[in-house]
This record gives C-alpha cells, sequence and structure tokens, in this order.
C-alpha cells in the first residue's frame, strides 16, 4: 500500500529545500508543501534533509493514525501571538536556568501576550516563541479538560492584566521515562534534552500520564538557544472527545 504524507518546511528557503529533495513543493504563506509517497527517493532525500531544518519540518498525519493511536502528543491548532519580549524575566523563576539551553526554569506568573488572540470555542492555542504551553477559552476548559484533572492558569495582557476569555492548560506533570529518541547534551549545565520530533510517529514512551492528560516533565528542545519546552499527551476517552467533537488542535501519533 502507498502511503502520501503532506509535508510542510517553513522556513525562507522551504520551497528550495523541497526541490533539493526533487520535489517541487507548493508556496503559501510562509509554508512551502508537497505530497511526497513514503519511502520513494524524494522522500528518503527529504527526511534526510529535515536533520538540517530541525522543528521547521513537520508531518500531517491522517485521521486513521490518530484515531488508532493510543496516545497523541498535542499541539496547538492556531498561534496564538507572541509573548511579550523579555518573557523569561517576567514570567519565569530563573534563578535555577541555564542561560545557554534554558533548562531549569519554572513558570511563576502568568505568560503575558503581545497581542490579545481571535478566540473562539473548541480551539486549542499555542505560542510562537515559546513551545509547549497551550492556551484554549475557559468554556472549552470546562468541556474537554476539567474532568481529566487539568487545571488552569490565568493568562495575561502586555500590561499584566487577565485577558478576559482566556486560560492557560495545565496538566498534571508526569515522567515519561526513558525515550529512544536523539538528546543533545548542554555544554554549560551538563543536563540532557530530547531533540524536538520533525518526523514520522512521536517516539514511545516508556510511562504515560496515571490519567488521560498530562505534561512531561522531561524537556524537549535542541538547537541553539533558550529553546526548552515540554510536551503534552492526551489518550483514551480525552483523545477521542477531542477527535470526535473537532477541536481544533494538532495531534500526533505516539508510537505503539
Ligand atoms: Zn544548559
Amino acid at each position: 500500500m502507498k502511503t502520501v504524507r503532506r509535508v510542510t518546511v517553513s522556513t525562507p528557503g522551504g520551497k528550495e529545500a523541497l526541490r533539493l529533495a526533487g520535489v517541487e513543493g507548493r508556496e503559501v504563506a510562509h509554508m512551502a508543501f508537497a505530497d511526497i509517497e513514503e519511502g520513494s527517493a524524494p522522500w528518503l532525500a527529504f527526511t534526510a534533509l529535515c536533520s538540517d531544518f530541525s522543528s521547521t519540518a513537520r508531518y500531517v498525519f491522517s485521521e486513521r493514525e490518530r484515531a488508532e493511536a493510543d496516545w497523541c502528543f498535542v499541539k496547538g491548532g492556531k498561534h496564538a501571538g507572541y509573548a511579550i519580549d523579555g518573557f523569561w524575566e517576567v514570567c519565569f523563576d530563573y534563578a535555577n536556568q541555564c542561560r545557554t539551553c534554558g533548562l531549569g526554569a519554572r513558570q511563576v506568573m502568568p505568560l503575558r501576550l503581545a497581542k490579545v488572540p481571535k478566540l473562539s470555542h473548541g480551539i486549542l492555542l499555542e505560542l510562537v516563541n515559546l513551545w509547549g504551553p497551550l492556551l484554549t477559552t475557559p468554556s472549552s476548559f470546562s468541556e474537554f479538560f476539567l474532568k481529566h484533572n487539568v487545571t488552569t492558569m490565568s493568562v495575561h495582557d502586555e500590561k499584566g492584566n487577565p485577558i478576559e476569555g482566556l486560560v492557560q492548560l495545565v496538566a498534571p506533570p508526569f515522567d515519561p521515562g526513558h525515550i529512544e529518541h536523539r538528546t543533545e547534551r548542554c555544554s554549560t549545565c551538563g543536563h540532557d534534552k530530547y531533540w524536538t520530533q520533525i518526523g514520522g510517529f512521536f517516539p514511545r514512551l516508556e510511562r504515560y500520564p496515571g490519567g488521560t492528560c498530562g505534561t512531561s516533565i522531561r524537556p524537549f528542545g535542541g538547537g541553539a538557544g533558550l529553546s526548552v519546552w515540554y510536551p503534552t499527551f492526551v489518550g483514551g476517552a480525552l483523545k477521542a472527545e477531542l477527535i470526535a467533537r473537532k477541536v481544533k488542535c494538532d495531534l500526533w501519533p505516539v508510537a505503539d
């Protein structure tokens, strides 16, 4: 059976990257995309190229793959814009933060957004310049997440006033154990973080959240600078409900 994957590349040179892999991509806004058959020569060339494009290339999974996965890594279905400049200092306790890799920072204050995003029920949002946090409306939180041991934190505007109609999801933390995935050791603090997954299923976790939703205490990131983030996973009834109710989010199947 042939499996065709839609791949997208968001670098300025995205179309050129696809051309290097031997396919003619199309470009919309800041994204170049193409449909490539898995296992084909362009596919192999593209996946090899991905290692140079870090987190800028991503997979699009079929509905069946999402439905059949026991667990999915969940990302926002849309961007909520940017956290304000200097958000690390304002929103995080960075006393124990490594200034090379960003590990050790703890969010202690509500996130502050540079602009209030457009809001609607049944959508999860993520920030452009800070991966990990998922934002949603209070009504979506109550309907989908409240019964799964998820709590919330308020989200602030640039002046520090609460944004009405927007909350940050706070899922129970859990330790996913050892994940067979590439890690990077920071030359300053000596700690490891997992590289961001860019193609294929999310690597299988050794342990899953006790319930149906949880945020990894093991960090992901990779690459230069303060890139560090903590993925949230959904499984079972919650994942099925997000799919059935067409909640706008990006569900990324975890390998079984
Ligand atoms: Zn470090």
